[in-house]
C-alpha cells in the first residue's frame, strides 16, 4: 500500500516531486531492519522495485532539468545500505547539479547498524559535503533504549564529516506514546548531539493498526515536552496528509486570542499553566488577523487568573 500517494506524484521511477523545491529520491530498497510500522514496507526487499543504475540516471536527468529543485531527500529502503562506491557515485552526481544545494540522507543505520558508519563512508560523504552541496542526515530513534554508545559514536562521526543530524520519530502505541517517554528520548538525543526534527503518527498500512494512537496523543506529547527540554529537542508533530497533500504540523494551543479593547494577546504558559498578556503594537493594522477573545472569556480569565497575569494590569498597563 502507498498511503501517501508517493507513486502518483512520481514523474520517473523512484522520484517523488510533491513540493516545488524538494524531491524524494528512492535510492534502493534494502534496509538493515524490517520495521513493522514502515510506511515503505511495500517496497523494502522487493526485487521488482530494485533501482537500477539506469533508473537513478533518469532521476538525475529529471533533477538536472528542473532548476527549481534545490533539495534532494535520499531515502529508501536505506541509502546507507548501498555500497560505499554507489553512495559516492550518487553524491557525486548530485554535487554536479548546480541548483542542488542540499542533500539529505534518510537513514536508520546510525540506530540499527551503527557500525555501517565507517571512517571510509564518512570520508566519502565529507568529500561531497562542499561549497556546492550541504549534506544533512535525518535518522529515526524512537526510544531512549536505542541511544546506545555505538549509536552515539556513529553520530559523532557523521558530525565530524560536517553532516548535521536530525531525528524523525514515530509514535508507537505502548512503546513511546506518552510525554515522559518522548521527553526522555529527546533529552538523550541532545546528548547524542541530534536535533529533533519531526514526530509522526504511523501511516495507515497493513499491520500498523496495533501501533496507531489517537491524533490527540501527539499534541499532548508536544504539550508535555514544551518547557521541559530545550527547543531544539522538541520535534514538530507532523501529519503527512493522505492523497499527496504534504506535511502539516499540529501543536498544542498556547495562544488563546486577542482582546481587542485592551489590545492584548493572551497566552498560556507551558511551564506554569498560568495566563499571560502581551500587547500588540499600537500602530499595528493586524487586529483582524487574530482570533478574538470575547468579553465573557476575558472577564473569566481576569477573575480566575488575574494574579497570574505577568507584570500587566487588566487593561495591559504595566502592573504594580
Ligand atoms: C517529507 C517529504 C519531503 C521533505 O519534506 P520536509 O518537510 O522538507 O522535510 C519532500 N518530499 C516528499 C514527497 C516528502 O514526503
Amino acid at each position: 500500500m502507498d498511503p501517501l500517494h508517493e507513486e502518483d506524484l512520481s514523474p520517473v521511477k523512484g522520484l517523488t516531486h510533491m513540493y516545488p523545491d524538494r524531491v524524494l529520491l528512492f535510492s534502493n530498497h534494502e534496509c538493515s531492519v524490517y520495521c513493522r510500522h514502515c510506511m515503505r514496507g511495500r517496497k523494502v526487499s522487493d526485487s521488482t522495485e530494485r533501482m537500477e543504475t539506469a533508473d537513478l540516471e533518469l532521476c538525475f536527468d529529471y533533477i538536472r532539468n528542473h532548476p527549481e529543485i534545490s533539495d534532494v531527500v535520499i531515502s529508501g529502503g536505506d541509502p546507507l545500505n548501498l555500497s560505499d562506491s554507489k553512495i559516492d557515485w550518487i553524491l557525486e552526481n548530485l554535487e554536479k547539479i548546480p541548483h542542488v544545494k542540499i542533500c539529505r540522507l534518510g537513514t536508520r543505520n546510525p540506530v540499527t547498524l551503527p557500525m555501517r558508519i565507517t571512517n571510509d563512508l564518512c570520508k566519502i560523504i565529507e568529500s561531497h559535503n562542499t561549497d556546492h552541496l550541504s549534506i544533512f542526515c535525518n535518522t529515526q530513534f524512537n526510544h531512549e533504549k536505542e541511544c546506545t554508545p555505538e549509536a552515539k559514536e556513529a553520530i559523532l562521526k557523521l558530525l565530524k564529516a560536517g553532516v548535521s543530524v536530525g531525528n524523525q520519530c514515530v509514535i508507537l502505541k505502548g512503546i513511546n506514546d506518552d510525554g515522559e517517554t518522548m521527553l526522555r528520548l529527546h533529552r538523550k538525543l541532545l546528548e547524542l548531539r541530534i536535533r529533533a526534527y519531526y514526530m509522526y503518527d504511523p501511516e495507515l498500512i497493513p499491520g500498523s493498526r496495533g501501533f496507531r494512537t489517537p491524533l490527540a496523543k501527539g499534541i499532548q506529547i508536544i504539550e508535555y515536552m514544551r518547557g521541559k527540554v530545550a527547543g531544539m529537542g522538541i520535534p514538530q508533530f507532523v501529519n503527512d496528509l493522505p492523497g499527496g497533500g504534504g506535511k502539516v504540523n499540529l501543536g498544542p494551543n498556547w495562544y488563546l486570542g486577542f482582546h481587542k479593547p485592551s489590545r492584548n494577546h493572551v497566552f498560556r504558559s507551558a511551564v506554569r499553566g498560568t495566563y499571560h498578556l502581551s500587547p500588540e503594537p499600537l500602530d499595528s493594522e493586524y487586529e483582524e488577523f487574530y482570533p478574538e477573545i470575547s468579553e465573557d472569556t476575558w472577564s473569566k480569565l481576569l477573575q480566575n487568573s488575574y494574579s497570574a497575569f505577568k507584570g500587566l494590569g487588566p487593561l495591559g498597563e504595566p502592573g504594580k
